[in-house]
């Protein structure tokens, strides 16, 4: 929606001058050009006039007539202007006799002749049967670019056909239907469009000189429009701003006319895209720059956002390039800074939002997690004493001698039994409170991993021979390696724990270890009902029991396996697991042997 209306607004600016500097630069970094050889230039260079010693007059001009007229040019035109050229009313005469030989003869001029007063452009006797054609140089200091350079060519006024228009459409008759013209447009009374400019230096040129020195064969000339001008770098009237040269008028005027003519016979103008086509441009970069800047990294929306403004000026370039199609390009690049500024503040003040509403959630999370540690450990000390004063007196009433009734035996192991299974659960909760508060400190010792695997072996014989479980171990020998012998004890216990507690009676518990690749390599396989495999990402985190754990009568903690993995990482070492469900588990612990 904003995008949109940003769009909207975008759009309606108005943003001729930055349009201009596209345009030009369209314009004057053409990669190809050619030329179709129907003009011709010919320049009274500075080589002429120090030939001359001058400006040559009408009677040289008359000279150089004379010798185009052998080559039956289609068209002469003199960008030059007749009152610039000096001579008698005799070299007049014979400059006038001269011209009329030739097939079609004009003075260009850039007065345009408005309806009914044609005597205007006559010129007096004896020049005056020598047409004076309107051919007007067009300058953009008012609109578009404003900056006075000629863009643009007109090909009639008042209905009536301009010098360019008329000579053009000796060689493509098609551009006197004026619909038919390229990129045309109207303006004021006139018919206008956008000059098809080739690069400076495009259009073949000779001199004045060599021309009348006769060094150029005139057959050069033959059947084309030459065009008489002045480069002598002298006087500004001479030159043109063209969008190749902004800077300093550089251009001749007999190039600019070459240039217009060209654009007709080749009936090559810019054509404007239509607006409708612009505003769908705009509006898709809008769009998706507010997306890309709402939504994506910052490193990756700009890397979009250039290529996306690279793409579009390619594609801007190669429509106007070979197919003459001009796309507006300042409203779609404007489109891109104008979003792109406007919509950055939104985003940070959002994520700033964000932020803040993680911070707070997360301050108390971190409240909340420090209550349950303390209370847990708190808990856990003052139940500590009490068990182990009942342990210490269920161990005086079994030492004493007094024979006990089978029931009171049976209560007595019960009551041991259940201690014990406190006991053990306190000391995981103590080493979980410890683990969250302060960490926990090794103690490391150089131990033989087998010894310490037998050492839980034996202690959870009695656990398994209750479901008939059978522990196995095969133990490969081990050099010893330096480890915190009690924390590992109580990895290797949780995992042969667990086997013995999740596996059903009668099964087979496996224990192995093997040195692989510079590691010790402890593994606890069981044949129980495994693990379902959405649980496997789950299973070291705290507190996690799987559903069939928390619904079976399986008392525990899900604390076991959290704690194993903490242990075994601070050996640098890792824990794993494999499992198909109700085929049994497979649980590795590899251990450094070298923690340096
Ligand atoms: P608990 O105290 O519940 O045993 P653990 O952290 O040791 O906690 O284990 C977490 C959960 O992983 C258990 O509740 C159980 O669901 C599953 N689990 C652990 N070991 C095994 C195993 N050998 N076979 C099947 N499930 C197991």
């Amino acid at each position: 929606m904003f995008a949109f209306i940003a769009a909207f607004f975008i759009f309606n600016l108005k943003l001729d001058y930055f349009e201009s500097v596209f345009y030009d630069a369209r314009i004057a970094h053409r990669p190809f050009h050619k030329t179709t050889d129907h003009t011709e230039l010919v320049l009274i260079s500075s080589e002429t006039t120090a030939a001359y010693k001058g400006v040559p007059g009408f009677k040289e001009h008359a000279e150089l007539l004379k010798i185009l007229s052998q080559a039956e040019p289609a068209a002469v035109v003199y960008a030059t202007f007749p009152e610039d050229l000096k001579g008698s009313d005799q070299d007049k005469k014979l400059f006038a006799e001269q011209a009329l030989r030739l097939k079609r003869f004009y003075f260009a001029t850039d007065q345009l002749e408005v309806k009914g007063e044609s005597a205007k452009t006559k010129l007096a006797p004896p020049l005056d049967q020598l047409e004076v054609a309107a051919a007007p140089k067009t300058s953009d200091s008012l609109k578009f670019g404003k900056d006075g350079v000629t863009r643009r060519l007109l090909t009639s006024f008042q209905d009536k056909q301009l010098l360019h228009l008329r000579l053009a459409s000796l060689f493509n008759p098609e551009i006197l239907e004026a619909k038919k013209i390229k990129g045309t447009f109207e303006l004021y009374d006139s018919q206008q469009t956008y000059i098809n400019y080739l690069p400076e230096g495009a259009f073949p040129r000779s001199t004045f000189l060599d021309v009348t020195s006769q060094k150029i064969p005139p057959a050069q000339f033959k059947n084309k429009i030459v065009i008489i001008g002045t480069d002598t770098e002298i006087d500004s009237k001479d030159y043109v701003f063209s969008p190749m040269n902004k800077d300093k008028a550089s251009m001749t005027l007999a190039e600019m006319h070459a240039n217009m003519f060209e654009t007709l016979i080749t009936n090559s103008a810019p054509k404007k895209a239509p607006d409708w086509l612009n505003l769908v441009l705009t509006v898709l970069i809008c769009v998706l720059t507010v997306h890309v800047v709402l939504t994506m990294k910052p490193l990756r929306g700009i890397i979009i956002l250039a290529s996306t403004a690279l793409g579009f000026t390619l594609s801007a370039y190669v429509a106007f390039w070979p197919f003459g199609y001009w796309i507006d390009m300042s409203h779609p690049f404007l489109a891109i800074f104008l979003c792109y500024y406007f919509f950055i503040p939104y985003r940070l003040i959002i994520e700033n939002r964000r932020s803040w509403e993680y911070y707070q959630k997360h301050k108390l999370v971190s409240e909340v997690e420090e209550l349950k540690t303390n209370f847990i450990g708190l808990m856990s000390h003052d139940l500590k004493t009490p068990l182990a004063r009942i342990q210490g007196m269920t161990q005086i009433i079994s030492k004493d001698p007094t024979p006990l009734s089978s029931p009171q035996r049976e209560a007595l192991d019960m009551i041991q039994q259940s201690s014990e299974d406190l006991t053990k659960f306190i000391s995981t909760i103590l080493n979980y409170a410890k683990i969250e508060s302060q960490g926990v400190e090794l103690h490391m010792q150089s131990k033989d991993i087998n010894q310490l695997l037998i050492e839980v072996a034996k202690k959870n014989e009695f656990l398994a021979k209750v479901k008939h479980i059978q522990l196995v171990t095969e133990l490969e020998p081990l050099f010893s390696i330096p480890v915190d012998p009690e924390l590992i004890k109580q990895v290797f216990s949780n995992l042969i724990e667990n086997a013995i507690k999740y596996s059903p009676d009668g099964s087979k518990v496996l224990i192995t270890s093997e040195e692989v690749e510079g590691k010790v390599i402890v593994q606890v396989a069981d044949q129980g009902g495994g693990i379902a495999p959405e649980d496997i990402p789950h299973l070291f985190m705290k507190f996690f029991r799987s559903r069939e754990a928390k619904s079976s009568p399986i008392k525990g903690s899900g604390l076991g396996l959290y704690l194993a993995k903490y242990f075994v990482e601070l050996h640098k070492g890792q824990i794993n697991v494999e499992s198909t469900p109700s085929q049994g588990s497979t649980f590795t612990v590899e251990l450094p042997i070298n923690r340096a």
